[in-house]
């Protein structure tokens, strides 16, 4: 059956214990063009995080409907991977602009399944956007290079496409890392199947839509619903040449494992603990701003969030002012006004934030501030709420420390000297961002130099860097070694020949045949 994605199925019977009298929304599949309606009996609630009401169910892709959507992905290729370079840049042009038309209709999708505030949603478009903007460049990000050798021998690279590729996504930016991904992937001549979060598939439906307004082709992009299944099937079939993951350690740990074993090329960012260290001769104001911002911004649920302080010396006497800046911020559903901390995306995760809350108090950290049942308005009531919450006299052997606690608690440790900062963040095994406040260069130089984390911030909290660089996380925040986007992206998606060829003006007029490796 054929449908378009905002119509409902009335005669639905999902297996998931939901009451089976009314009718919901469903979220189709994307398979050659067209939304489709999946014919699985196993369905998957989307829930909004703010209430707890359900928004849609996602089905369990059926093995048929997986299968046609690699084969519809590999027909499309041979035909893809054929087009002319101006052809791909034209319909991505196009795609950017669709994005920005439809940049609140994509934000809302987001906070009614995921949660985080309007404002902060339309961010998570204009990030994932400004990949696509860059990959308009694909004219000239695709140059190859060439070099007369001698007067008769030229040598040339060609970056030619995989074939197909896979994207597996988590729900903390469910329009961003999606298009982390497909963009890139399409307008280097693969063609894509995207499995977005089963959280929050909204965002990455709208976007299939407008790809498909934009132009791209029936079959090239192509998305797919469901969980460990669909994801082994990613990992197994033997169209998809390359993977691209984003989430936690241990999906991340497996989809590496499975699909390099399948001889796929598997990039995977996985967690993170980031450390914001506080020089005493920071700007106190900027810093304490930028610091309750990158904890509890998203409600903490951020790969990039500034999740660990580390105050240096007397730093740690600003704690109390921190404390007051993150009282102010306003917990609520993400379509109040002036909100500033969403819901948590599932009743678990709530529950588990909460413990480790706990776990922390138990093992000797002082909770100077303590969000755990925040007031919010009563249609609120059943959400996942946490509200900022702080950890002081935090060491690296709580589990608050040791965990990635994914809300929006910032735990406070205490050193006396930036060399002791950094030996703490280096002796932690994840590697994705960290920052410094400070005014001395030195200081700055000395951090960046002898740092061990792939993205640094100097007076910047979340220093995620824009598409023209690449997504640069390294140690136990990613399996594979090469990036997302920028660069390294293009690299992921393409492989290189090269051309040695040979055009002689002279006749040849000897017999002998040279044996050597020829030089
Ligand atoms: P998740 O691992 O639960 O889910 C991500 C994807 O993996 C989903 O599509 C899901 O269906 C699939 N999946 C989940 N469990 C699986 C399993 N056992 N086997 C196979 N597939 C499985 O992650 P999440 O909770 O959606 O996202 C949050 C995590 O993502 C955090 O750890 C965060 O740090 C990380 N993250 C990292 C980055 C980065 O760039 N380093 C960016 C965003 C999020």
């Amino acid at each position: 059956i054929n449908r378009s994605f905002s119509t409902s199925h009335p005669s639905l019977q999902p297996a998931s214990p939901i009451d089976p009298l009314k009718s919901f929304r469903t979220t189709p599949l994307f398979i050659n063009g067209k939304f489709v309606e999946s014919i699985t009996n196993n369905w998957i609630p989307v829930h909004n995080p703010a209430n707890n009401e359900l928004v849609t169910l996602i089905p369990e892709t059926t093995p048929q409907e997986l299968n046609d959507a690699a084969e519809t992905a590999a027909e499309a290729f041979k035909s893809w991977r054929k087009s002319s370079i101006l052809t791909r840049q034209r319909i991505l042009l196009d795609l950017q602009l669709l994005i920005r038309e439809n940049t609140d209709k994509i934000a809302k999708s987001i906070t009614e399944e995921q949660g985080k505030t309007l404002a902060d949603a339309k961010g998570d478009v204009l990030r994932g956007r400004q990949v696509v903007e860059h990959a308009c460049g694909i004219t000239n990000l695709l140059l190859g290079e060439q070099l007369a050798v001698s007067n008769d021998m030229d040598t040339y690279t060609i970056r030619e496409p995989l074939g197909v590729t896979a994207g597996i996504c988590p729900f903390n930016f469910p329009a961003m890392i999606p298009l982390w991904m497909f963009p890139l992937s399409i307008a280097a001549g693969n063609t894509m199947i995207i499995k977005p979060s089963e959280r929050d598939p909204g965002a990455m439906m709208i976007l299939a839509q407008l790809a498909k307004e934009a132009g791209v082709p029936d079959g090239v992009l192509n998305v797919v619903h469901g969980s460990v299944e669909t994801v082994n099937f990613l990992c197994d079939n033997e169209h998809i040449k390359a993977i691209s993951f984003v989430g936690s350690d241990k999906a991340g740990k497996y989809i590496h494992k499975r699909g390099t074993l399948n001889g796929k090329r598997v990039q995977a960012n996985l967690g993170a603990k980031n450390h914001g260290v506080i020089m005493p001769d920071a700007n106190k104001n900027h810093t304490l701003n930028q610091l309750a911002g990158a904890a509890f911004g998203a409600a903490g649920q951020r790969c990039m969030a500034l999740s660990t302080v580390v105050f240096v010396g007397e730093a740690e006497e600003w704690l109390p002012e921190l404390v007051e800046r993150a009282k102010k911020l306003k917990v609520s559903g993400g379509f109040e006004p002036d909100v500033d901390v969403g819901p948590l995306i599932s009743r678990e995760a709530k529950g588990r934030v909460e413990r480790l809350i706990q776990s922390g108090v138990e093992q000797g950290a002082k909770l100077v501030l303590d969000g755990r049942n925040p007031s919010v308005p009563k249609e609120y009531k059943n959400g996942n709420f946490v509200g900022p919450t702080i950890l002081s006299k935090v060491t690296t052997e709580m589990d608050c420390y040791k965990e990635e606690i994914f809300g929006p608690v910032l735990v406070c440790l205490n050193v006396d000297t930036l060399d002791e900062a950094i030996d703490l963040i280096n002796k932690n095994p994840y590697g994705n961002g960290t920052a410094i406040f400070t005014n001395s260069g030195s200081n700055a130089r000395y951090f960046t130099n002898n740092i061990e984390a792939g993205q640094i911030g100097v007076n910047v909290p979340i220093p995620v860097p824009l598409p023209m660089f690449s997504f640069t996380g390294n140690r136990a925040s990613i399996q594979g070694d090469i990036n997302f986007y920028g660069k390294s992206g293009l690299q992921f998606y393409t492989q290189t020949k090269t051309v040695t060829s040979l055009w002689r003006h002279e006749d040849v007029n000897h017999t002998k045949s040279a044996v050597n490796m020829p030089t």
